[in-house]
């Protein structure tokens, strides 16, 4: 596994490389933004720590520029906790933020995590139980698979995305039609009123997705023991 290591500062970078090289990863170190996109474009890592502040081209408009063509894990370092926030807002599609300053042991683990996410033919575990696998437009939970349609795979890539995050369903019927098709309130109901059927026809002590009254839904992994 290669991770490109997007950082100006020497020390922190050199740190990251170690331990990397450590848990037997090869990587390589950009310390300006522009050179960053223009290699990482052409020679896509199998992740990319990525710094927001850079000279030249910052981390946002990188992630951002590299989300148009590529789903390459990123996972945003940044200097203040409140940017974390502000990033998330934005929805520009890194994988996981880390803030500064941070342990290269905990950099690991995280990065660690989103390769365990997002690696095997398409297929996305979501937690120790719960597999997510888009090239076979399936889901399943112990071993145990049933198939979904393509709105229900968006619906739950969307939201187990971000989890314990609310989604309204303007929100979700953005994210699931693109193209700007209007659809009603109605529709979105309809689809995660199928996924849970489906869902809990897998297993019905695993509890994902949650109506948040008057706002929407929320993906969260409980379950009950
Ligand atoms: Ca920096």
């Amino acid at each position: 596994m290669h991770i490109a290591i997007v950082e100006d500062e020497p020390k922190l970078a050199s740190l990251l490389e170690n331990y990397l090289t450590k848990e037997g990863y090869t990587s390589c170190v950009y310390r300006d933004g522009n050179n960053a996109l223009d290699s990482l474009k052409n020679n896509l890592p199998d992740l990319i720590l990525l710094d927001l502040m850079l000279p030249g081209l910052d981390g946002l408009s990188i992630c951002r520029e590299l989300r148009k063509s590529s789903d390459v894990p990123i996972i945003m370092l940044t200097a203040r906790v409140e940017e974390i926030d502000r990033l998330l807002g934005l929805e520009i599609g890194a994988d996981d933020y880390i803030c500064k300053p941070y342990s290269p042991r905990e950099v690991i683990a995280r990065v660690k995590t989103v390769l365990r996410r997002t690696t095997q033919s398409g297929a996305v575990q979501l937690d120790s139980r719960f597999v997510l696998n888009e090239s076979s437009a399936s889901v399943s939970i112990d071993g145990q698979e049933a198939a979904v349609t393509a709105v229900e795979l968006q619906l739950l890539k969307v939201m187990s995305d971000k989890p314990g995050q609310i989604f309204g369903r303007a929100q979700l019927m953005g994210r699931i039609y693109p193209d700007g098709r209007i659809v009603s309130d109605r529709t979105i109901d309809s689809h995660v009123k199928k996924l849970r059927q489906k869902l809990s026809a897998l297993n019905d002590s695993v509890d994902c997705i949650h109506s948040v009254y008057g706002i929407g839904y929320k993906f969260e992994i409980i379950e009950e023991v």
